[in-house]
């Protein structure tokens, strides 16, 4: 038996990656080869959940975007901070980053999220336009 091509996916997506994390737009940054890091030389390589695999991962870099109108400064004291709270109005600002490690094996994916310090398995309610959500979030529109 031969493996799956690469191109085959664990589940049936409607997006490469989450397009939203709890209701706020990501920018994905683009697949790259996960960097050895010093602590390749300290810790076991974690293996895959869902298929064991011991490989180095391809990492992609998010960056979660505020709805249009959130402001980083309340009071903006400088021209600099003006000019963001208005590109802010426009587009929103930066709120958060995500790391996503996808298995070079059965391409599943976990993310890293910076600002919780938690990492999630992603399953197939994560693909679609709304994106991933905490169910445990009682702010977010979570799928029932
Ligand atoms: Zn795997």
């Amino acid at each position: 038996m031969s493996q799956p091509p690469m191109s085959t996916l664990p589940f049936a997506r409607d997006f490469d990656l989450p397009p939203m994390w709890d209701g706020n737009r990501i920018v994905w940054e683009g697949w790259q080869a996960d960097p050895p890091s010093t602590l390749d030389y300290h810790m076991k390589p974690e293996p895959c959940p869902a298929c064991g695999l011991v490989e180095p991962h391809t990492v992609n870099l998010g960056v979660i975007w505020s709805k249009p109108g959130v402001r980083p400064f309340r009071r903006a004291r400088t021209y600099a901070e003006a000019a963001l709270n208005s590109a802010a109005d426009r587009k929103g600002t930066p709120i958060g980053w995500l790391f996503a490690y996808r298995c070079t094996g059965c391409r599943f994916d976990q993310v890293y999220e910076c600002n919780t310090k938690q990492m999630w398995d992603l399953d197939e309610s994560d693909y679609h336009a709304f994106g991933s959500h905490d169910p445990a979030r009682p702010t977010t529109r979570g799928r029932a």
